[in-house]
């Protein structure tokens, strides 16, 4: 399959891993926006969160523990940080394989801003 996340969940693309379980992968982001960010993936390939089904529950739950863990190992749990996925075109997506990225490491920017038109 064309997706580059799947290509670093098979190892054909390479990674620099911070987590991995037999459901979801985690590994730094190339272009870092903020000290700490990290992509979390689920292994199974879905594009978008519009593509998530009942099914997929267990694994969205694993990834939120990822989350919750990789964050504590980076150690800015306490200090806190930022869980965002982009979907779609006006999401700002643009790897269609379902991903949360993981942000913090300093105080992040204002999410809302005088642009809600
Ligand atoms: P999104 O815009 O939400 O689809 O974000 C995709 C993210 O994947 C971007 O932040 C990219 O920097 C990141 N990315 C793309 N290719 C790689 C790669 N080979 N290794 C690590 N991160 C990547
Ligand atoms: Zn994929």
């Amino acid at each position: 399959m064309d997706c580059i996340f799947c290509k670093i969940i098979e190892g054909s693309i390479p990674s620099t891993k911070v987590y991995e379980s037999d459901t979801v992968l985690a590994f730094k982001d190339i272009q870092p926006a903020a000290p700490v960010h990290i992509v979390i993936i689920p292994k199974k390939h879905i594009p978008t969160m519009n593509d998530v089904t009942d099914e997929d529950a267990a694994v969205i739950a694993e990834l939120f523990a990822a989350a919750r863990q990789i964050a504590k190992e980076q150690g800015i749990a306490e200090a806190g940080y930022r869980l965002v996925n982009n979907v779609n075109s006006d999401g700002g997506q643009v790897v269609y394989h379902l991903h949360v990225h993981l942000l913090g490491g300093k105080k992040l920017g204002a999410l809302v801003g005088n642009n809600a038109s």
